[in-house]
């Protein structure tokens, strides 16, 4: 069983080198979010559980996502292992996790961290802007519009949403930073942490990812 983490701030790519990990790996990449999500559609007695925090808006307790995650490494398609995202997102829940992982037998293997610097994250995360008539939305690196500043549906003028702009997504970005440093942290003591330049292309991030699991990049028939 081979049970990676996948570490990244927002913006560091980390969805679209999840799905080439699991591709690769033919294991299942595991998101927190999904998986609460499907727990509490398909309302299993911990997806329940869950939804009676989140409706009274209070934090899952980090028992409760550990019993959700439990269950879903408990599948079929999950036997050869998995690649978790999203969780942990703290020191506390990464110590949990090992803990919980240890009376299993199990371990994480290894913890990638797809480190980009903050400067280049808020540079990528303020590059949204919507046209002002029908809110279509662009990217400045992704999805640019053909004429700058105007939309090329309907002609009307580009804006950024106070939500997209760089002080704002700064400023969301220093928390989320300091929590996924942690993290960081307790995976370099345990010696699971493996680091990976997020600032080369995409396909140079995901040969480096393999390349840290001991995987060749690249399937030979
Ligand atoms: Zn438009």
């Amino acid at each position: 069983m081979t049970l990676v983490v996948l570490l990244g701030a927002p913006g560091a790519g980390k969805g679209t080198q999840a799905a080439v990990l699991q591709d690769r790996l033919g294991i299942p990449h595991i998101a927190t979010g999904d998986l609460f999500r499907a727990a509490i559609r398909e309302a299993t007695p911990v997806g329940l559980e869950a939804r009676s925090y989140m409706d009274a808006g209070q934090l899952v307790p980090d028992g409760v996502t550990i019993r959700m995650l439990e269950e879903r490494l408990g599948r079929p398609d999950a036997a050869a292992g998995a690649i978790l995202d999203g969780f942990p997102r703290t020191a506390v829940q990464a110590a949990s996790l090992d803990s919980f992982l240890a009376g299993r037998g199990s371990r994480i293997d290894a913890a990638l961290l797809i480190d980009v610097p903050p400067d280049a994250l808020v540079e990528r995360l303020s590059g949204r802007w919507i046209c002002q008539f029908a809110g279509h939305v662009y990217h400045v690196d992704m999805n640019r519009s053909r004429v700058a500043g105007i939309c090329d549906l309907d002609g009307s003028p580009l804006v950024q949403r106070a939500d997209d702009q760089p002080e704002t997504i700064r400023a969301r970005l220093v928390s989320q930073l300091d929590d996924l440093q942690a993290v960081v942290d307790h995976y370099r003591a345990t010696g699971a942490l493996r680091t990976i330049n997020g600032l080369r292309p995409i396909r140079d991030v995901s040969a480096g990812l393999l390349e840290a699991l001991g995987v060749e990049p690249v399937r030979t028939a």
